[in-house]
């Protein structure tokens, strides 16, 4: 429950990651987990990889839905060809955002581009749309460039809101951001807003914060009232800053779906499994993908 996040101004809480699985690339979910279901609107937080993909090992991610969410695609190395129900087809590389809003329903792939071998690390975000967006139409942006900000130490690349003069043109339905931390050895500062609560996720090396050494597979909750907030490196590493203004409405999670009731869920769900019209077709070659249906399911035929 949202009431029982702990929002202590800016004490640090660490949380473990739970280790998953997407197809079959290993994943550290560092969002949601028990206890925390949000930092501001961003409402899932998969750390993939770094790991080596061959033909016999893919990360393939075949069509599926999506519904009341933004997703944000942020590679640290290789490729990710994107496809979607509006007949985007893109490809990402590092540096680059792809940022998909579903509004009432959109569906999507994310699939190797025809390379036989090689590394994939990124992550990937959920941003949960507030109720006055979620019912909209769906959406994809694609970030080739994204602003970046100096630091004495390091550099941030902003893929959405805004960091000092670094302003993100990336569409916001919430006071929000995410940053990429680039960070050389050394002592770090990056100004926040006090309204925003934050979390880090560190994807490579360690960081301290706090006198706390956080290193990947944790979510690093920083609480809100700060107006910056300051790391120490003993080498490179690279991680993730993620914040927002509370998300005040409570949000109902299961599979792809970001929902307020059991009920949406389950006319989502539905339609899915039906292949009616409200999700789409991707242009995929691969099979779409389906599971069992939610627990508390019942079908209204
Ligand atoms: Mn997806």
């Amino acid at each position: 429950m949202a009431d029982e996040q702990r929002r202590n101004e800016g004490e640090l809480v660490v949380t473990d990651a739970r280790a998953t699985h997407v197809g079959e690339f290993s994943v550290r979910r560092a969002l949601p987990t028990r206890g925390r279901r949000t930092v501001g609107p961003w409402c899932f937080v998969d750390h993939m990889g770094p790991q080596t993909f061959s033909p016999t090992k893919s990360f393939d991610i075949a069509p599926h839905p999506h519904l009341g969410l933004q997703t944000v695609t942020w590679l640290f190395d290789g490729e990710i060809l994107h496809r979607d129900s509006l007949g985007s087809e893109q490809l990402i590389r590092p540096g680059q955002m792809n940022l998909m809003t579903s509004g009432e329903g959109i569906a999507h792939s994310e699939e190797n581009p025809g390379v036989t071998s090689g590394q994939l690390h990124g992550v990937q975000l959920w941003v949960a749309l507030p109720s006055s967006t979620r019912h909209g139409e769906s959406a994809f942006e694609h970030h080739g460039e994204l602003p970046t900000f100096e630091m004495l130490n390091g550099e941030g690349i902003v893929l959405i809101g805004r960091v000092g003069d670094a302003v993100s043109s990336a569409r916001r339905d919430s006071e929000m951001v995410g940053v990429e931390l680039k960070l050389r050895r050394g002592e770090h500062v990056v100004p926040l807003e006090k309204e925003f609560e934050y979390a880090v996720v560190v994807t490579k090396g360690e960081l301290s914060v706090d006198g706390t050494l956080i290193t990947p597979g944790h979510l690093a909750y920083l609480g809100q009232g700060r107006d910056e907030v300051r790391f120490s490196t003993s080498e490179e590493a690279v991680a993730m800053l993620l914040g927002g203004i509370p998300f005040e409405e409570t949000i109902l999670m299961w599979w792809n779906f970001v929902a307020r009731t059991q009920d949406e869920i389950s006319k989502a769900y539905e339609s899915w499994m039906k292949s009616d019209d409200r999700f789409g077709r991707v242009a995929s070659s691969l099979p779409r993908i389906e599971v069992g249906p939610p627990p508390w399911f019942r079908s209204n035929r």
